[in-house]
């Protein structure tokens, strides 16, 4: 029996979301063509673990691409494409905040105008473009407020990075509601889990601490994220994609909120358990407050109760599982760290 949609083009499908989601794809049997440009944060490791379990390919191009995105469109002939391409690190943003002009909001344009396309062609009515973003469109939250951001919540961004992530779901609203080109927007808060590159919180701190270097936590620490596993996120994205009213956005969060120092002493707590180390006597020995990052949002939280409801979804980690889980896998896969990292020293 074939499972709607059958065949999906994932954009950014090599990064560490995007190859959760072809994995989960191709293990419910979909036929899965990624487009990525391996950038230094998409890699091939992230995929070569699904060899042989099911049907995927890799297409190493760029979003930006006009001719490249219409003539894969054409040649696939998708039910569905799902947009998880972007420059995606808050820090580089500040520093470098053009290539995200172009790959989150061209590449963005690109890829609506391609889609538009090809589905007034009437080939597939059925067709979908989902949108991957952030809970970062939605600016900061005080730290002691009991609001959370939702559908409804004022889009408010505050850096480069989310002020690019905001003006894509602009155009992405704009293609359904001028075109009816049938969209739908994810926002999701910080994903955690394996493959993710060892510049993001999580996997610095837990590389960096193997390494016996210092545990870098900006500002004063107190700055606070809702966790989520990035499994749960993708299965979340599965059920907006396929029972998601069209024109809709959907948020996704982990109902885990925690300090930035608190994750870095819990993962510490763990590796002191599952990587003892005598000489440094206790990981938390290495932690360093550093300057802050310029504009740091205070807080972000999600409700989701809209996804919960309408679309019945459910979390399967709680933060404690999911970090240990998560902690195990990266010390289990010392080799993927090494080759994703090594790649960027060659570049
Ligand atoms: P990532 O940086 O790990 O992956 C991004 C992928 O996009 C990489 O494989 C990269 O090679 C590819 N890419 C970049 N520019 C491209 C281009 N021009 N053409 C084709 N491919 C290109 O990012 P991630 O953490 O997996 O995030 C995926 C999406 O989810 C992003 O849109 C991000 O904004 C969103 N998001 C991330 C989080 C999070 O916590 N990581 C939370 C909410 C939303």
């Amino acid at each position: 029996m074939s499972t709607f949609p059958q065949k999906i083009i994932v954009t950014g499908g090599a990064g560490f979301i995007g190859s959760c989601f072809v994995a989960q794809c191709v293990e419910r049997g979909q036929e899965v063509i990624v487009l990525d440009a391996l950038t230094y944060a998409g890699h091939r490791e992230n995929l070569e673990w699904i060899k042989g379990k099911g049907s995927w390919k890799l297409v190493v191009g760029d979003i930006k691409d006009p001719a490249l995105v219409r003539d894969l469109l054409q040649q696939v002939q998708p039910d569905a494409l799902v947009n998880f391409a972007a420059e995606s690190h808050v820090d580089n943003s500040i520093s470098s905040p053009a290539e995200f002009i172009h790959t989150n909001i061209l590449g963005t344009y690109n890829l609506l105008e391609a889609s538009r396309n090809y589905w007034k062609t009437g080939q597939k009515e059925h067709f979908r473009y989902l949108q991957i973003s952030t809970d970062e469109i939605y600016g900061s939250l005080d730290l002691d407020s009991p609001e959370k951001f939702s559908e409804e919540s004022q889009i408010k961004p505050s850096s480069p990075y989310s002020a690019s992530k905001a003006a894509a779901d602009h155009l992405v609203l704009a293609w359904n509601h001028t075109y009816g080109l049938p969209t739908l927007i994810t926002n999701c808060t910080n994903n955690y889990g394996p493959r993710q590159y060892p510049e993001k919180l999580i996997p610095l701190m837990i590389s960096q601490a193997l390494a016996g270097k210092s545990l870098p936590v900006y500002g004063d620490g107190l700055n606070v994220r809702d966790w989520i596993h990035v499994e749960d996120h993708c299965q979340g994205i599965y059920l907006a994609l396929t029972k998601g009213r069209v024109g809709e956005h959907y948020c996704f969060g982990g109902n885990a909120e925690k300090k930035n120092i608190e994750v870095v002493q819990t993962l510490c707590g763990i590796l002191n358990q599952l990587r003892p180390h005598s000489a440094i006597g206790g990981y938390e020995k290495l932690i360093t407050y550093v300057k802050d990052r310029p504009g740091h949002d205070r807080r972000y939280a999600m409700d989701d109760s809209k996804a919960l409801k309408e679309l019945n979804y459910q979390r399967n980690y709680s933060f404690e599982s999911g970090i240990k889980h998560t902690v195990e896998w990266y010390l289990e896969n010392n080799s993927w760290c090494k080759a994703v990292t090594n790649k960027q020293k060659a570049a």
